[in-house]
């Protein structure tokens, strides 16, 4: 079998009928990069960029960041990379910045409502960024927004940085400025951001997480973090619905774009991009090989409609042999 996932490393990421889909990674340094590459990645799909941070004393500076962003663009050689700016917060601390003592930290100080507070360190990830983009296709979304003035007030930032960097006769790239789409009321609201953004990456992790408020490293509860819930599933149709009416481009980079049970539901969905860890990507283009794209649709209409995660999983585990 892994011969077989070997022969499709240079083969696109078609289905059955012929439909393609993005197969792109989640890389969290540069070091990651050869590991895409190996494994034919279409691009990066969420490029963590806290792991910069994270491995830093202090905060890293733009220099820093400009060639880290500029290695895994160079060597994705004009393939479409997914820089997400710093995800701190929740359970990433960084040793340099005192983050207040909080009650429930994932539903606190963090991600892009750090960066909008500390606006000096938004700006300079964000130079780096423009830097770096004219050496390949470089995107930037923005992790855990909540509602549109989020994005407004980050992607103003992102304006502001940008015009001066063109005022001051520096070269910079095109940019597509979008968001993670991984916090319930943005789910809802989806079709009015879809009008805002460039492309949502729905962050399954986070979703279904805030959607089933439960924890899926606590074992009392983690029976409820279920991806494959009807719930979850009409949030994520929404989202790609929202997108394309837009004519906006939907990825996702949670870990449920590489779930083989997933991955069907979502081909019915229409999602564009799927970008997982690179040591699934073999497997999931060869899934595709089997899915046709219609009867996937209709598969994904009938687990909306469905009542439970476990009537999903025997929905698709009957509809598509290798699941079996
Ligand atoms: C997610 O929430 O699905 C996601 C990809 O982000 P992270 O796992 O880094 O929070
Ligand atoms: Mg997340």
């Amino acid at each position: 079998q892994k011969a077989e996932w070997e022969k499709l490393k240079t083969e696109p990421s078609v289905t059955k009928d012929g439909i393609a889909h993005t197969i792109a990674a989640n890389i969290g340094t540069p070091d990651d990069l050869q590991g895409v590459l190996d494994n034919g990645g279409e691009g990066v799909g969420l490029f963590r960029s806290e792991f910069l941070y994270m491995n830093s004393a202090d905060w890293p500076t733009e220099d820093e960041q400009y060639e880290a962003y500029k290695k895994v663009v160079q060597g994705m050689a004009g393939k479409p990379v997914v820089v997400r700016t710093m995800d701190i917060g929740g359970d990433k601390n960084l040793p340099y910045l005192q983050l207040p003592d909080e009650m429930n930290p994932f539903m606190g100080y963090r991600a892009i409502r750090i960066s909008l507070d500390k606006t000096d360190i938004f700006r300079t990830q964000l130079r780096a960024l423009l830097r770096a983009s004219n050496f390949g296709e470089l995107w930037i979304m923005f992790p855990m927004i909540a509602t549109i003035n989020e994005f407004r007030s980050a992607k103003k930032i992102y304006e502001e940085e940008r015009q001066a960097m063109v005022d001051a006769g520096q070269p910079v790239g095109e940019i597509k400025v979008g968001m993670m789409l991984e916090i319930p009321a943005a789910a809802v609201l989806a079709d009015q951001f879809a009008k805002e953004v460039d492309f949502m990456s729905i962050g399954t992790n986070d979703l279904i997480g805030y959607s089933m408020a439960a924890d899926r490293t606590n074992e009392r509860v983690s029976y409820l973090y279920q991806p494959y819930n009807p719930s979850i599933l009409r949030l994520i149709k929404y989202v790609i619905d929202s997108c394309h009416k837009e004519g906006k481009f939907a990825a996702m980079c949670g870990e449920m774009a590489g779930d083989q049970i997933a991955v069907p539901l979502l081909v019915g969905m229409g999602l564009d991009e799927f970008s997982m860890s690179a040591t699934s990507m073999l497997k999931t283009r060869s899934l595709f090989k089997q899915l046709d794209s219609k009867e996937m649709a209709k598969l994904a209409d009938k687990a909306i409609n469905a009542k439970t995660n476990e009537e999903v999983i025997q929905l698709v585990k009957a509809a598509v042999p290798s699941e079996a």
